[in-house]
């Protein structure tokens, strides 16, 4: 009988890509046929520049660590590395609390990225996007991404979380970035029922809001549980879905916020905004 854990790291890079491709055409299907709003920029152009932001990424990410967050689960094992390879705890137990302590990690990671004014320049890549679509979810600068990966190495070291969980985790998050991220409609019952297992499109597109109250909650990308527990909680954006603007004040520049090298440049240009933890004032 072939292992699980060897078939799994074996095929790690067929598995995602089938899960990214699967969930991405299901997504902007859907997008087609039942859209949330009406998009601003032709798609045909956001599209192929947020794509090619996301195979720029891909490639880094492959030259720079071939073995990625699943690569250094396996390492962790080998080398006896993490609370979780030194404890004998229930393989179950080990595998459920992985994925909730990563992505508990990614809630603070995007948490400080909104606050540091350094690490904001990286992530106004995120936001300066002028629609919200499955294609946003998965544009991030490269340096973004290098220090995404830097932090998952550094709680995989630590936790010692089993090579299921990290693959596990790792395509949910892909998954649900995508579905998040996407402009589709449902019902309204429906989202406020999916709202108490996973992140909803509803749920994340209060974060893309141009109003910094509003850009400030949400910052769940998959569990919807911090945002409630620790108090960052939105439920709906003030000017209602359809009508709400998306995107970062003051950035309306098609080239920068839309072509691929504006993107790329967006971080190295312009003022810090206000926006960020040490720039803001009392209000009087
Ligand atoms: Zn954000
Ligand atoms: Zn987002």
């Amino acid at each position: 009988m072939v292992d699980i854990n060897t078939f799994l790291i074996e095929h790690e890079i067929q598995i995602r890509l089938s899960f990214f491709f699967g969930v991405f055409i299901v997504m902007a299907l859907w997008e087609l046929l039942s859209p949330r709003r009406k998009l601003i920029i032709p798609k045909i152009m956001r599209w192929s520049n947020n794509l090619a932001l996301v195979f720029l990424n891909s490639l880094i990410l492959r030259v720079l660590f071939p073995a990625a967050a699943v690569g250094m689960a396996v390492f962790a094992k080998e080398e006896g590395w993490g609370i979780y390879n030194y404890y004998d705890i229930p393989f179950v137990i080990t595998v459920i609390s992985s994925v909730i302590i990563l992505d508990a990690v990614i809630y603070l990671q995007h948490v400080m990225v909104h606050a540091v004014p350094v690490l904001w320049r990286l992530h106004r890549v995120h936001h300066a996007d002028p629609d919200f679509d499955v294609t946003t979810g998965a544009r991030f600068h490269p340096l973004e991404i290098i220090l995404s990966m830097l932090i998952k190495f550094a709680v995989i070291v630590v936790l010692g979380p089993p090579v299921i969980a990290v693959i596990i985790f790792e395509i949910l998050l892909n998954a649900t970035a995508m579905f998040n991220h996407s402009n589709i409609r449902f019902n309204a019952t429906v989202d406020k029922l999916l709202r108490f297992i996973i992140v909803t499109p509803d749920m994340h597109r209060v974060h893309h809001s141009i109003e910094t109250d509003e850009t400030n909650s949400n910052f769940g990308f998959n569990l919807p549980w911090w945002d409630r527990l620790f108090g960052t909680y939105k439920a709906q954006p003030r000017a209602g879905h359809e009508n709400m603007l998306i995107g970062i004040k003051g950035y309306n520049q098609i080239r920068q916020v839309t072509w691929l090298s504006g993107i790329l440049t967006l971080p190295f240009v312009g003022k810090v905004s206000d926006y960020v933890i040490n720039r803001r004032s009392q209000k009087k």
